[in-house]
């Protein structure tokens, strides 16, 4: 392994890496330039990098992007990133917590923003569902995460993967695993192996539901009880046993089956016709 300059970076400043942070900095280089050319960053690209540590991926990405946007929590890393990314004109720290952020007002809708990030693990799934449902105009996300939480972004029905996340990710993007990455590629070493994957997103969501927060519902429903059949993981949405008869007939669905079953067409076409039937009453 190749290593990058992180470690003499920590050494020389003395920094102290907090677990509660999620804090395993990246030291291995060609993990570094895979998720640089997956980016494929040109001149013109704005990136927002979410938690740019000791800023050794930022660097690689301030010299080949217009400008590099980087949001970091730790109070303790911004004197340490001012001083080793002085030279970059390109270069704008932000000192907050990522899950406050209003992204509105970094990005510019003529922009082409691309997110690149090394994700503190302990927050990977509001990070994600945050940058998707406030439905920013971002052409890519290349994020390194927990390789289990990789595998169930991207699982498709009837594996144990599949859930609420594989739903919520694929209705808005296409997904791309680029490669695995071990323990031995950070300090400190993380318990679990990690993932790159590259979410693309699509310019219309994969299926035109009529009411998108009632979808949103039923695949939670689905998955909150996903031991259950569909009829019973239902019934906290307290629709009459009438009209979800109605709606599982006219979607063409058994409720007999489980929610794990169903594709996101499905998952569509089921909160469609319940939609409907709820209007007519
Ligand atoms: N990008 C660096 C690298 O690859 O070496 C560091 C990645 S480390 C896994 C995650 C980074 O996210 C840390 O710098 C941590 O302080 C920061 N972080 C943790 N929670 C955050 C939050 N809620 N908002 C912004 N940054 C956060």
């Amino acid at each position: 392994m190749n290593k990058l300059s992180t470690e003499s970076i920590v050494k020389k400043y003395g920094f102290r890496f907090s677990k509660a942070l999620g804090q395993n900095f990246l030291i291995d280089t060609s993990v570094l330039q895979d998720i640089v050319n997956s980016a494929e960053i040109d001149k013109g690209d704005v990136i927002i990098e979410i938690g740019p540590g000791v800023g050794t991926l930022t660097r690689e990405l301030l010299k080949s992007a217009k400008m590099v946007y980087a949001i970091e929590l730790d109070m303790n890393l911004i004197p340490i990133l001012k001083e080793e990314l002085k030279e970059f004109t390109n270069f704008q720290l932000i000192h907050k917590d990522v899950l406050k952020m209003d992204f509105s007002q970094i990005i510019n809708v003529e922009d082409n923003i691309k997110i690149v990030a090394n994700l503190p693990y302990y927050v990977t799934t509001p990070i994600i569902a945050k940058m998707l449902n406030e439905n920013y105009n971002f052409k890519t996300f290349i994020i390194m995460i927990q390789k289990e939480v990789g595998e169930r972004i991207a699982a498709k029905p009837s594996c144990k993967e599949y859930g609420a996340l594989s739903i919520l990710v694929q209705y808005y993007c296409d997904v791309e695993l680029i490669r695995k990455v071990s323990p031995s590629s950070f300090i400190p070493k993380p318990k679990v192996d990690s993932i790159i994957i590259k979410l693309i997103k699509l310019h219309k969501p994969r299926v035109n539901v009529k009411d998108e927060k009632l979808f949103f519902k039923v695949v939670r429903c689905a998955f909150n009880m996903r031991r259950k059949t569909l009829w019973n993981a239902v019934k906290p949405l307290n629709i009459s046993k009438e009209c979800m008869k109605e709606a599982f007939n006219t979607a063409g669905i058994d409720p007999k089956r489980r929610g794990e079953t169903l594709s996101l067409q499905e998952f569509g076409r089921l909160s469609d016709c319940i939609h409907e039937i709820s209007e007519k009453l």
